[in-house]
């Protein structure tokens, strides 16, 4: 190999070229251990003592993920929940932290509930306007600004530049849930994020099969050991098998968001143009709000969700996913299955998803035969 830097596709798709020095596997083993010998001098060449610190099988996924993100150092997790919830549980009761009125419903769940009930000081804003970024932190108080672009389920898109720097300037950092952006779209890092969150259930792994989390730091500092003791302090590690088939999955992540991207778009403009369809949400739609912004921020692709929105309302959403066939109705998303989800369903009470909208996770299947399935759909609610 000569010196050339690898393109991101490349150091995923070969693990960052590891190679077992023993067997010369292209594969690595899975490292079942929870312990490790401790040499007779008492000390621990190794670096591992116990497998709630750290495991081998970690390694790679981390040091992967690490290197697509552009960052020194990536943390796994037992679930994005627990990846995200860590960069909270890292602050003190008292602190005030800034979020998304519209982000991922489980932890802005959380974030109401029990962050607030611990002592977190947490407002939320329509994080879309910079403005309201700006006015929501204080400086010297606010110590944690948290974005998720494109958001859940409306896909309003923040610019990270901006957010950075008013995060900075009022002294906080700036995290960035990027499960729908993935590192293929879009490296927060770059654009002055502190740190990178992945649902690692989603596209990182993107065969539907492991809970995982992953956060990336942008430093390798006090504020980066303290989210490690935290993971080894709560036991939030993944399960050696998922850390493998976490590694597994991501070889494939280029090809798979690449093709994702380029139906997804396919889709978003054929059923803008539907007489069922009031309104596609999507940030490769040039109408969209945050398309500029998006353009910026996003390369090779806007991501593979969109939402529809369907005339009729809440009952035509719901006969409409009850009419599909290849796409699945269920919740997640970023796999290879195409998957369907009348959302405000499962947020409940107090969501601001609009009632009439189907949230769509495309997979890798054929564009046309997605379009044809939820065509027939469309119009069989309609009639019904
Ligand atoms: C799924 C998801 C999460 C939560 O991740 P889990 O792996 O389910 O714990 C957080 N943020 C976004 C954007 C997600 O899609």
């Amino acid at each position: 190999m000569n010196d050339k830097k690898l393109a991101a596709a490349s150091l995923a798709a070969q693990a960052m070229g590891w190679v077992d020095p023993v067997t010369r596997a292209v594969v690595p083993p899975i490292h079942m251990a929870s312990t490790y010998v401790r040499d007779e001098d008492n000390a621990y060449r190794s670096g591992r003592i116990y497998a709630r610190a750290d495991n081998p099988t970690f390694d790679q996924a981390e040091a992967t993920l690490a290197a697509l993100e552009g960052g020194p150092k990536a943390l796994i997790f037992s679930s994005g929940m627990s990846a995200a919830t860590a960069c909270f549980l890292a602050l003190a009761p008292g602190d005030h932290v800034v979020a998304p009125k519209i982000m991922y419903w489980a932890l802005r769940n959380w974030l109401a509930t029990f962050a607030t009930s611990w002592g977190l000081k947490v407002e939320f804003v329509d994080a879309d306007r910079t403005d309201a970024i700006a006015a929501a932190v204080r400086p010297g108080a606010t110590r944690l600004v948290w974005i998720e672009t494109p958001a859940n389920p409306t896909w309003c898109v923040t610019d990270i530049a901006a957010a950075a720097d008013i995060a900075h300037r009022a002294g906080a950092l700036l995290a960035v849930d990027s499960t729908v952006a993935t590192p293929v779209l879009t490296r927060p890092i770059e654009h002055g994020a502190d740190i990178v969150m992945h649902s690692a259930t989603k596209y990182l792994n993107g065969h539907s099969d492991i809970i995982a989390g992953a956060l990336v730091g942008a430093r390798d500092d006090d504020w980066w050991a303290r989210l490690r003791t935290l993971r080894a302090q709560l036991g939030t590690i993944l399960g050696q098998t998922e850390a493998w088939l976490l590694m597994r999955g991501m070889r494939t992540l280029y090809p798979r968001v690449a093709w994702a991207c380029r139906s997804a778009e396919a889709l978003a403009e054929r059923f803008a143009a539907h007489p069922m369809v009031s309104e596609v949400l999507y940030p490769g739609l040039p109408g969209f709000a945050g398309h500029a912004v998006a353009s910026r921020q996003m390369a090779g692709g806007f991501g593979g969700m969109l939402s529809v929105r369907v005339k009729g309302g809440e009952r035509a959403a719901i006969a409409t996913a009850a009419r599909v066939a290849l796409w699945k109705r269920a919740t997640s998303l970023g796999g290879v299955e195409s998957l369907i989800e009348h959302r405000a369903s499962i947020e409940g009470p107090g969501t601001p998803c609009p009632t009439d909208l189907l949230r769509l996770s495309v997979g890798v299947e054929d564009s046309g035969d997605l379009f044809d399935d939820l065509d027939q759909a469309l119009r069989r609610a309609h009639n019904a």
